[in-house]
Order: C-alpha cells, then sequence, then structure tokens
C-alpha cells in the first residue's frame, strides 16, 4: 500500500520517526562493558513514569500478558486466594491466567462498561477477618470498554479495611497515557506492555514491584524461570540481563523515556485523546452525531477546539475510505434509433469524430 499506514487502535499505537530511527542500529554485545549505562539509565528513568521513587522496574522480553504472569508467579503460591472484579475482556484473561496457574479467584462479576467497584472490593476485605484474601488484580484502564477504573478509591477501600492483600495493577493501556500513581496508590505491582503509552512496537513487558511485593517474593512458591524477579535482580544490579535482550528494543525505550520526559507526563495526559466505542446498531451519521456531541462538550468545559472541526475531519475520512457504490443496474434497452421506423442518419461518437 503506499504511502503511510494510519493506525488507530487502542494499541499496538503509532510509533514515532524519532524512536524508529533510534532502533534502526547494529546488534550490540550485551555483556560488553558498555551495555549497563543503557540498561541502568532505562531500569532508572522508567519509574519516573509508573510515578514511583520506591518501585524496582523488571523488564522482560515479552508483552503485557508476560507482565500479569510474572506479577502473579513472583509473589503468590498455587492454592492462594485472591479478588478481582471482572468488567472487560483484560480483566476476563488476566483472571484466567491466575487461575491456570492454580490460584483461587474470587471474581466479582461487574458489568461491562463500568470500573473496579471500590466499595464493594472495601466490603469483602472488611469481612475476611482472617486475611486469606492475599492479592486484588485491577485493570486500571479495561481496554475492551476503554473505562477506567479509580484506584486512589480502590486504594481507600483496601485502606479502609486495614487489609494487607497486594495491590496488583494493570496498567497497559494507562501507563504513560492517564494519570497513574504507583507510589501515592500503593500498588505493589505495576504492568505495562511496550506498544501502547511508550509508544514502541509490541515486545516488552514491564513491571513495577514495591518493597512489599519484593517481600512477598521469599514466600512465593509459584514454579518460574523465565519471569524470576530473583534472576532479573542479580543480573540488572550489574546493569545486565539474564538472557539475551533486544538491543533495539532497548534503544527505542530510551528514546521513548527521552520523548516522554521532553513533553511532561501531565501534559500528556492532558492531550485531546479519547476513544468513542462504536459497536452495534450504528452508522455513521450517528457517530458524526457523538462527535458533535463532543465537540460541544469540550467546549462547555473550556477545552479550546473550533466547532466543526472533528465532525469534518470524520465526514472526509469517511467519504475517502467508503466502499465504492455498487453499479447502477443497466437500464432497458429503448427500441434502436438507427432502425426505428423515421430514424435519422447516424452522428458519428465523439472519439470517432476526433481520430
Ligand atoms: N491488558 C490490557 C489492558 C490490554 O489492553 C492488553 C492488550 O491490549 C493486555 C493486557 C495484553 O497485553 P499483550 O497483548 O501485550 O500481551
Amino acid at each position: 500500500m503506499p504511502g503511510r499506514n494510519f493506525l488507530f487502535v487502542p494499541g499496538p499505537t503509532n510509533v514515532p520517526d524519532r524512536i524508529l530511527r533510534a532502533m534502526n542500529r547494529a546488534m550490540e554485545d550485551h555483556r560488553s562493558s558498555a551495555f549497563p549505562e543503557l540498561a541502568t539509565g532505562l531500569l532508572r528513568d522508567l519509574r519516573k513514569v509508573f510515578k514511583t521513587t520506591t518501585g524496582q522496574a523488571f523488564i522482560f522480553p515479552a508483552t503485557g500478558t508476560g507482565g500479569w504472569e510474572a506479577a502473579l508467579v513472583n509473589t503468590r503460591s498455587p492454592g492462594d486466594r485472591i479478588l478481582a472484579p471482572r468488567y472487560g475482556q483484560f480483566s476476563h484473561l488476566w483472571i484466567d491466567l491466575a487461575q491456570r496457574h492454580g490460584l483461587r479467584v474470587d471474581i466479582i462479576d461487574v458489568e461491562w462498561g463500568e470500573g473496579a467497584p471500590a466499595d464493594r472490593i472495601g466490603e469483602i476485605l472488611s469481612q475476611d477477618t482472617q486475611h486469606e484474601i492475599k492479592g486484588i488484580l485491577i485493570v486500571h484502564n479495561e481496554t475492551a470498554t476503554g473505562v477506567t477504573s479509580d484506584l486512589g478509591a480502590v486504594r481507600n477501600a483496601i485502606d479502609a479495611a486495614q487489609h494487607p492483600a497486594l495491590l496488583y495493577v494493570d496498567g497497559v493501556s494507562s501507563i504513560g497515557s492517564i494519570d497513574f500513581r504507583m507510589d501515592e496508590w500503593k500498588v505493589d505491582l505495576a504492568i505495562t506492555g511496550s506498544q501502547k503509552g511508550l509508544m514502541l512496537p509490541a515486545g516488552l513487558g514491564i513491571v513495577c514491584a514495591s518493597p512489599k511485593a519484593l517481600a512477598a517474593r521469599e514466600q512465593a512458591k509459584c514454579p518460574r524461570v523465565f519471569f524470576d524477579f530473583g534472576d532479573m535482580i542479580r543480573s540488572n544490579a550489574t546493569g545486565y540481563f539474564p538472557y539475551t535482550p533486544s538491543i533495539p528494543m532497548l534503544y527505542g525505550l530510551r528514546e521513548s523515556l527521552a520523548i516522554i520526559s521532553e513533553e511532561g507526563l501531565d501534559n500528556i495526559f492532558a492531550r485531546k485523546l479519547f476513544r468513542i466505542g462504536h459497536l452495534g446498531d450504528l452508522n455513521e451519521l450517528m457517530l458524526l452525531g457523538a462527535i458533535a456531541g463532543a465537540e460541544m462538550a469540550m467546549r462547555d468545559v473550556g477545552i479550546q477546539v473550533t466547532p466543526g472541526t472533528g465532525v469534518a475531519a470524520a465526514a472526509e475520512h469517511y467519504r475517502s475510505t467508503a466502499a465504492p457504490l455498487p453499479a447502477r443496474p443497466e437500464a432497458t434497452p429503448s427500441p434502436d434509433p438507427q432502425t426505428a421506423p423515421g430514424a435519422k442518419p447516424a452522428v458519428p461518437p465523439r472519439a470517432a469524430v476526433r481520430a
């Protein structure tokens, strides 16, 4: 396909040219004495994106799903009880992964389109006086529905119940895009992937663990090899990885963190970007109405937007990408004018005249 490929899905997101250029480099020896400068800088700077000073970042050659697994297997034992609201495809898949690792998941089913029910979580934790529940899984932004949960409210509910369970947060489509505060919300395990807010190709599963999560590791009995925090901690301490890292991805991550730091996380969060879920009984004209409504709402809350610009852009997009209309059916032929009674001499067609 000629021209730039326009990508408008929640992830993978577009990779900025700066990052593509940074990734385009020759392979390097990941055991060389120069390598630790790259690795150590990344592990340090990633913490700013998670808004943590006490958490420890881990970079796995994986995806967000690998991050879910790493967070659980390093801190849990088979048979542990955990609590998880389910309100979309990703909370559903994370629960499935936990169950397949032998964890007992108390599922709170919530209507898709709603977020984590902080009050209900608080009630359940208050009733758990023996502290059998060891962890709570929350998907911060449920990509399937576009709904962001109130993590501060979840943290307050846990604290009000004076419950020691670890707080596990999937920030795959929030970290780097939506306000996320690991230390303030006392998140114990925060997970993201490279292909969303970090603007990289898929290929890194990134986990940040609190000191409490790292302490839980000592008792955790889930089998782990590739995702073992222990191996990472030992290698990362000297600036290396326990196995071969993806050098282009690491250079890409360095550029991504530089871009984020130049723009500033809060400026990124403030940018005008939102998704309109569009499934079911809808057509283009109905969506134009939704965009017009969004424009009005933005003006109501003081966002500078020229009325009609979103509608015009969407209308142009629909027109330029619409499938061609089906050909009109052939008209029934009228009687041949040359042979019809009283016909005039034939006029040559224009092309024949020019020739
Ligand atoms: N969690 C959320 C919220 C996601 O949006 C996704 C992927 O879109 C995942 C987890 C799974 O991540 P991955 O596909 O990188 O394994």
